[in-house]
């Protein structure tokens, strides 16, 4: 079986290190808030940048919620996000009683499309959401101008992009806050969940800090309305030794990335188109195919497991689907009908790839 995702190599790799390191955090007995999280937030903010500030928190899902929250929207208050994502994205921008907007994508980047980000643009807009998905920075330079020029807020999606560049500079140094998952299967991941915001605004920043600690600076003085969202002394051991070793494990990817894209340049797929600005990690390695859905079944018969993210856009879930609102997204609607993630890790050897590859070959073939 070639698995979309195997954990188990990197854990063997490291696993005198992260022991060593969770079983120092379980005999200090300080669980919470203690020095791991803070040597963690630094340093996971001095790799992005020196200005960069860091405030950690239980999950990606709340980063992006409470990085809505500190821009102090209101209901009735807009939010653009690409439809093409996932959930997580568009639900933080409802949970805080404003509403989501959802813009298409470019075919070939599956990233936000600059010109429906425009178009989507109301009086009410406050805010953009930009996504990195699969590992590929967006265009930042097109959203930035886009946002200048309308005095939006640009919050940075970088769960799946934790390393990308854009430009040479680090994917979530770009917007006014970039938020982070460490979700285990997640480029930088932890052993649960885990997650963070960046921002290089020192007000924003301390503000978070009170957002994830029940809005208090000194315990039990409430100055705004928080909540519980902290990254705990564990995970945190387990980020800062896995963050030494993450440049080397997306540099694997994309390693791993260009075998799949010499061993499959004879076959009907189409590989993943790389934006000469940026440097993609390959969170995910997705192509575009015809027979989408019996391919993946072949492969599953092959024991090789592929994965399709995503098979329904969100402005076409349950939901968020009002038909009245929510117009036809064309590239969207086209793409989750043919894309197919492959299994990719940083340990992928190039055996398996071969596998890979001659599995998809045998189901043209026929
Ligand atoms: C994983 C992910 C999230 C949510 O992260 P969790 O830690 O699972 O809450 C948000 N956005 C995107 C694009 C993701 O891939």
């Amino acid at each position: 079986m070639i698995p979309i995702l195997d954990l188990s190599q990197q854990y063997q790799e490291l696993q005198g290190e992260l022991e060593e390191a969770v079983l120092k955090v379980m005999r200090s007995t300080r669980y919470i808030l203690g020095e791991e999280t803070q040597k963690f937030e630094q340093e996971f903010a001095q790799w992005h940048d020196p200005k960069a500030l860091c405030t950690s928190v239980a999950n990606g899902t709340d980063a992006l919620q409470l990085a809505v929250r500190a821009l102090d929207l209101k209901a009735g208050d807009e939010v653009i996000c690409p439809s093409f994502t996932f959930i997580a994205t568009a639900g933080a921008i409802a949970l805080t009683g404003a509403t989501p907007v959802f813009a298409d994508i470019s075919p070939q980047t599956f990233n936000l499309d600059p010109q429906s980000l425009q178009d989507k643009i109301t009086p009410n807009t406050k805010a953009i959401i930009v996504v990195h998905l699969y590992g590929q920075a967006v265009d930042m330079d097109l959203i930035l101008d886009i946002a200048r020029r309308n005095g939006l807020k640009v919050i940075e999606d970088v769960a799946q992009a934790c390393g990308a560049l854009y430009k040479n500079q680090k994917a979530g140094t770009f917007g006014d806050l970039a938020c982070y998952s460490f979700f285990p299967t997640k480029n930088l991941g932890c052993m649960g969940d885990g997650g963070a915001i960046l921002t290089a605004d020192p007000k924003l920043d301390q503000k978070l800090k009170m957002l994830r600690n029940h809005g208090s600076k000194e315990r039990y003085y409430h100055e705004i309305l928080g909540t519980n969202s902290r990254l705990d002394e564990i995970q945190a051991a387990v980020l800062r030794i896995k963050l030494k070793h993450l440049d080397r494990f997306n540099q694997q990817r994309r390693e791993a990335a260009s075998n799949y894209d010499r061993l499959l340049s004879e076959l009907p797929v189409t590989s993943p188109y790389r934006d000469p600005n940026c440097h993609h990690v390959f969170h995910q390695y997705t192509i575009t195919c015809p027979q989408r859905d019996q391919l993946k079944e072949h492969l599953a018969s092959q024991q090789v497991g592929a994965m399709i993210y995503y098979p329904v856009s969100l402005h076409q879930q349950n939901t968020f689907l009002d038909p009245a609102e929510n117009a036809p997204l064309a590239h969207c609607e086209k793409v989750q009908q043919e894309v197919l993630s492959l299994p990719i890790f940083p340990e992928i050897t190039l055996q398996q790839q071969e596998k890979v590859a001659r599995s998809i070959a045998s189901f043209y073939q026929n």
